[in-house]
């Protein structure tokens, strides 16, 4: 006789084997014996310096939050940062927080959102009353942004376990580099059906950073000089934006010719290799009186000083790149008095729940062009290897969990 067993979200039948309750087919073949936990794989840091795919078990929702069966998701090198320990993190964690998916659990007490949903993860969370909400600097929020830092979910407590059943700890509420990931419903933006995710998950947070900067922090008017330094997945992003905005400059600084080589692909103007030439005789031969904005998306000293000087007066300084969070800059006074202003942004002080659904119309519509921007699709199983040569691949990459799309 058939027996049928509710192990959670799913239907063991041990006769014939797994059912899954939602519509659309999942890519899992593994057999299941009653009272087994259904595992999936993860990037797993349990020592820094060293990720490796585990099997862990798939973790189950709680209140206001969903899980999602992760389509793709991108490589930031915050998740290197992560796994060797310059970023803030505690250990054993799985990596992953430029996610994006589809909705494969609810939990109680979630709104808006379905089974089936196509979503995009961010690290922004916006509680929507707390003294920066209320004022639209939602990626400030004073009650979860603090929370996306603590290796844990919203209520401080875990959702991952290892298949021993050993506590995991969470990459900024979302640990995306896993086959599925429970998040905060605030984490996710759901997105049209028809958006290719393994394409838009890099909006989830590197070209968001990059976008945002331009159109929503610095806000840059058309017509202006813009300087981007650093060309990788962060300042491509910028580039697009800032063609999207109608710069008339966009000058693009790189010591690495193929990545200058992209910035033209997105959008590029001019491009300059800094270590052969003057970056800044260089904006000013091209403005006449400096840059109006420079987006520092390398994050050095060195680039932080050359944007600085390379911008006119009055003109701004966008940071967008860190090494470490301790890490700090020396400003001129001669640079306060001539009005230079310099900012910095975090995910591209974007809302995300208004800008992305936004972001992706202009990428479906051809105005805002992203694909330049990713340089491979690799597997999970390719994760580990991937993360030690990020630097040799121009742009983003991307982690794609079968099917690629859905
Ligand atoms: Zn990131
Ligand atoms: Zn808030």
């Amino acid at each position: 006789m058939r027996r049928e067993y509710d192990v959670g979200h799913l239907h063991l039948d041990p006769d014939f084997g797994l059912h899954h309750p939602c519509t659309y087919d999942i890519p899992i073949t593994r057999e299941l014996k009653k009272g087994q936990i259904m595992p999936m794989k993860a990037a797993v840091v349990r020592e820094h310096g060293t990720v490796k795919i585990e099997e862990v078990q798939i973790p189950e929702p709680g209140r206001g939050e969903v899980r999602v069966r992760m389509v793709a998701t991108g490589l930031c090198q915050t998740d290197v940062m992560v796994c060797e320990g310059g970023f803030p993190a505690t250990l054993p964690v799985v990596l992953g927080h430029e996610g994006a998916g589809v909705v494969d659990s609810v939990g109680p007490g979630v709104t808006g959102l379905a089974i089936g949903d196509k979503v995009l993860m961010t690290i922004v969370m916006c509680c929507g009353y707390c003294f920066q909400c209320e004022r639209g600097d939602g990626e400030l929020c004073e009650t979860l942004a603090p929370m996306a830092m603590t290796s844990a979910m919203l209520d401080g407590t875990v959702r991952l376990h290892d298949s021993a059943g050993v506590e995991l700890h969470h990459s900024f509420c979302q640990s995306s580099l896993a086959e599925f990931a429970v998040v905060p419903q605030e984490v996710v933006t759901k997105v049209r059906d028809d958006a290719p995710l393994d394409l838009l998950c890099v909006l989830a947070c590197g070209a968001t950073t990059g976008i945002g900067a331009v159109l929503r922090r610095a806000k840059i008017e058309a017509g202006a000089h813009v300087l981007v330094v650093g060309a990788g997945g962060v300042g491509l992003a910028a580039v697009a934006a800032a063609r999207l905005a109608g710069a008339s400059t966009i000058l693009v600084s790189d010591p690495e010719v193929h990545r200058r080589d992209v910035a033209i692909n997105m959008g590029a103007t001019h491009t300059i290799d800094p270590l052969e030439n003057d970056l800044v005789a260089k904006a000013f031969e091209l403005t006449g009186r400096g840059m109006d904005y420079a987006f520092d998306a390398a994050g050095a000293a060195s680039t932080f000083d050359q944007s600085l000087a390379a911008i006119r007066a009055g003109g701004e300084v966008v940071l967008l790149a860190i090494h470490a969070l301790t890490d700090a800059v020396s400003v001129p006074v001669l640079a306060m008095l001539l009005q230079k202003r310099v900012t910095g942004s975090s995910q591209g002080s974007i809302k995300p729940h208004t800008d992305l659904p936004i972001l992706v119309d202009l990428v479906m519509s051809g105005k805002l062009a992203l694909e330049p921007l990713i340089a491979r699709r690799v597997g999970l199983d390719e994760l580990p290897g991937a993360m030690s040569d990020m630097q040799k691949h121009p742009g983003r990459t991307v982690v794609v969990f079968p099917p690629a799309d859905v």
